[in-house]
């Protein structure tokens, strides 16, 4: 099947801003000026099919949520290819994403902050609509408007409040609602339910997968909660110091765990009455500062199973089984 959304080596860095005295190193008997950076993206690679939901998984500050904001293109790739579908959107210029726009939606983590204040609920969800011409006149984007409402569980006649007027989960079902406006094809999603209650998440959750299987569009959902993950996941990659480690299906990933550092982390997952995922894995050291990547493997610091190799060489996914990528030397 021809992808969705493909992620071709990306890499995304933000400069250090450093004093003049600290950007000068002698090198040999030379002078010279160096620039340091954090690289929060190293060379990602991953694709997106219509219709599924991927998920990108790791520790805070791995550089999940950050590949997710380069391929919506609110960050500028340093370099790297976005596709959507064949068309490379990744130096694309302002007007020229427009029709992407469009297409590619995004959900907030934070639906307190991510609601405009001062606009009412209708005009929020039809301001967009109206923008990118989803409803060709007001009352036909009014009507969309109430439909999509009742959509995610909300009451016409709760259109005209302000989003102070809501409780969490139902801003972020206006959030959803918003973003289904201009009928996406791709939608992301940043850890959309971690900001509210537990007693809701599970609701938020069916209620994306169900819209997800009515219309058909595709989720990049960035998250850290592995069980959030394993519910609605059809595929997934895990993330370490902003590289993919690990790729596969839920059942792969989940079920075949061969990357030390995804077994690190389905290690640390507390499970009542049922066997853990993996053993509990011992982890030495602490996440390297990526300002200063590691020489090879970037997990190779803290790897129960470094080898001399890992020191040197960065090992690039290979597949192991149909559909499932490891970037480990262990499997060369
Ligand atoms: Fe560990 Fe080496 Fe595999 Fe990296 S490449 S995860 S250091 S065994």
């Amino acid at each position: 099947m021809d992808s969705l959304i493909r992620v071709e080596n990306l890499i995304q860095e933000f400069p250090v801003k450093q004093g003049i005295l600290d950007s000068y190193k002698i090198k040999g008997n030379k002078l010279v000026r160096e620039k340091k950076a954090v690289h929060a993206v190293n060379g990602v690679t991953f694709e997106v099919y219509p219709g599924e939901a991927f998920s990108l998984v790791g520790e805070s500050g791995c550089g999940k949520s950050t590949t997710a904001k380069t391929i919506i293109r609110l960050l500028n790739p340093v370099s790297g290819h976005i596709y959507y579908r064949d068309q490379d959107i990744s130096q694309l210029k302002a007007g020229q994403m427009l029709p992407y726009r469009k297409k590619m939606q995004m959900i907030f983590q934070d639906p307190y902050a991510s609601l405009d204040p001062q606009k009412t609920i209708k005009n929020i969800i039809m301001e967009p609509m109206l923008f990118h011409k989803t409803a060709k006149t007001k009352e036909e984007a009014e009507e969309k408007c109430m439909e999509l409402l009742q959509k995610v569980g909300l009451r016409p006649e709760q259109a005209s409040r302000y989003p102070h007027q809501f409780s969490g989960g139902q801003r972020q079902r206006i959030g959803i609602a918003r973003a289904l406006a201009v009928e996406p094809e791709f939608i992301i999603a940043d850890e959309p339910v971690s900001a509210l209650d537990v007693s809701i998440q599970a609701q938020i959750l069916n209620l994306m997968m169900d819209l997800k299987d009515e219309y058909g569009f595709s989720y990049l959902f960035i998250a850290h909660d592995l069980s959030v993950v394993r519910h609605i996941s059809d595929r997934l990659g895990v993330m370490y110091l902003g590289c993919i480690v690990e790729l596969g299906s839920k059942k792969d990933v989940f079920e075949n765990v061969a990357h030390p550092y995804t077994k690190l982390l389905f290690s640390a997952v507390p499970t009542v009455g049922e066997e853990p995922i993996v053993p509990p894995v011992k982890l030495e050291g602490e996440i390297p500062n990526p300002i200063n990547l590691p020489s090879g493997c970037v997990f190779h610091d803290r790897c129960p199973d470094c080898r001399e190799i890992c020191k040197t060489i960065r090992p690039q996914l290979k597949e192991i089984a149909p559909g499932h990528k490891v970037a480990c030397h262990l499997f060369e």
